[in-house]
């Protein structure tokens, strides 16, 4: 926490000493606690005045009743893995923090559902339904820190969400603290309501500035037996989706994951993990990585051999690797998942999430890794998303941020006909702070004025997270 956070004056003292009497003691940690605690993915995220961690929906409704009397800022944050600055704070902000809310309530084996506080990680929440045959159905790398109450608030998708939807298809039922310390509940764990507005989906990627998530309603899948895992040297995405479309094909509702990467995301990545990056099938344009789902590992493992054996020749692959032991995939899937590597060259490299439908990939990419490229010759990014459903991220290699100007062009040579295109400006990780200038230059105008009319109307006085999605000064 910086200097500027510390609330040495007397009035931040009180309103500690305040807080504490609302919800107990151990529940606020002030600047001293928190001094040294690892603020998550933005060190901005620890600026506030200090942290609660109610334990219960009642205490959160206490809490943020409270905020709005006494006219306080706050800033839900789950597991801080967010990666637009969503759970940033000021020095006038109180965090609510979620890791008091971290139960499991129930697990319904006979429909699939479970019912969780928003707190739980998704690693937690993972482990507990496959140890009875079920799975959330979601999963992304950040799974041992990210919380479901930030997945609902960023509404996030995540490697399997071709097959199974991102958070958005996961949720049934929703309970969300309103800013003024109202519940609203909608617990349902039906998939089917037409009982006037859906209106738990307004707070399904809201980031939390329509109030706190607390309790959630999830519909879970049955989980796989055993999985197999393959690399594959591919030309470009086109290739890549041939191949998608025929192992869904040959294998019906087998294919668990179609991660893409380009050559530039491969050699940092794998040089960095101890792969030789010289060595098909790393030094392809482009690497798939491909799960399977099957009875057995030998038994997934022969699948997709076999299936990618069928067009190995027609489509011309350069090159594959398919792991022969569990050990051995998960070393393949670091390739993929240890993305930090990237910002570990490049500190607080910038970072853009879009999504394009699958056809239109390649051109889009060529078109915009030209237009970069004028901009600055020496600007060659790292591509690689998850290739079934048009997501790519995009990190330059540059570190950031960059002047005003030059993300600006950046911004345009990425953004610029991406709604011409069906695409979306922000696939899975949101708006929060460093995508909202893009958002008020490329999203619709429309949007832009529902957004801020109905961030007045649960928040009128604008205490919820506020400057996060839209600029508050186009909302009060
Ligand atoms: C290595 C890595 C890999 C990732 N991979 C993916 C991926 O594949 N797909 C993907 O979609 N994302 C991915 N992410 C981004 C991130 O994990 C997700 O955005 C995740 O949903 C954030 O959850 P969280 O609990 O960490 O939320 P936080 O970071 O704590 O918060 C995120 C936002 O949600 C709000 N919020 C948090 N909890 C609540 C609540 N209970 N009520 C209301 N608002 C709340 C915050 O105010 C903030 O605006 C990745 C991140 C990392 C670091």
């Amino acid at each position: 926490m910086s200097d500027a956070a510390m609330p040495a004056t007397a009035s931040g003292a009180d309103r500690i000493d305040r807080l504490r009497a609302l919800l107990g003691t151990s529940a606020i940690l002030g600047p001293a606690e928190l001094e040294g605690r690892d603020a998550g993915w933005d060190a901005a995220n620890f600026n506030a005045f200090a942290l609660a961690r109610p334990s219960s929906t009642a205490a959160v409704a206490r809490l943020l009743a409270w905020c709005a009397d006494e006219g306080i800022v706050v800033v839900p944050q789950g597991g801080r893995t967010g990666l637009v600055g969503g759970a940033v704070s000021s020095p006038d902000a109180l965090i609510c923090d979620l890791g008091g809310l971290a139960a499991i309530e129930e697990i319904d084996a006979e429909t699939g559902i479970a019912v969780v506080q928003a707190g739980i990680t998704l690693a937690a929440l993972q482990q507990a339904t496959n140890a009875i045959g079920l799975d959330p159905g979601i999963d992304l790398a950040a799974r041992g820190s990210a919380t479901i109450g930030g997945m609902v608030s960023t509404n996030a998708g995540g490697i399997m969400a071709f097959r199974a939807g991102v958070m958005r298809h996961r949720v049934l039922g929703l309970e969300v603290v309103l800013p003024d310390g109202r519940i609203f509940s909608d617990m349902t764990r039906v998939i089917k309501t037409s009982a006037g507005y859906d209106l738990k989906h307004l707070f399904i990627g809201a980031e939390g500035t329509l109030g706190v998530v607390t309790r959630v309603v999830l519909k879970l899948e049955p989980v796989v037996a055993a999985r197999a895992t393959a690399l594959v040297a591919i030309a470009d995405a086109q290739m890549g989706l041939a191949i998608v479309r025929h192992l869904q094909t040959r294998l019906p509702g087998r294919l668990r994951a179609a991660e893409i990467m380009w050559r530039t995301f491969v050699a940092a990545t794998g040089a960095a993990l101890g792969f030789d990056v010289s060595q098909s099938p790393f030094d392809a344009p482009c690497v798939l990585g491909l799960e399977i789902a099957g009875e057995d590992f030998d038994e997934a493992a022969s699948a997709l051999e076999n299936g990618l054996a069928e067009i190995y020749d027609e489509l011309d692959i350069e090159g594959c690797v398919v792991a022969t032991s569990l050990q051995q995939a998960e070393r393949l899937w670091s390739v993929r998942e240890r993305t930090e590597i990237l910002y570990r060259l490049h500190p607080r490299a910038p970072s853009f999430d879009v999504s394009v439908a699958g056809g239109a990939i390649d051109v889009y990419l060529s078109r915009t890794l030209a237009d970069l490229r004028l901009i600055d010759p020496e600007i060659e990014p790292y591509v690689f998303g998850h290739l079934a459903d048009g997501n790519l991220h995009i990190v330059l290699n540059l570190p950031g941020p960059l002047d005003e100007a030059m993300q600006e062009d950046v911004e345009r040579a990425i953004y610029q006909d991406l709604a011409a295109m069906g695409g979306s400006l922000s696939a899975e990780h949101g708006i929060g702070l460093t995508k909202r200038a893009a958002f008020e230059r490329y999203a619709d105008p429309v949007k832009q004025q529902l957004t801020a009319a109905i961030k007045n109307l649960l928040d009128p006085t604008g205490i919820c997270n506020p400057g996060k999605i839209l600029d508050t000064k186009l909302v009060l």
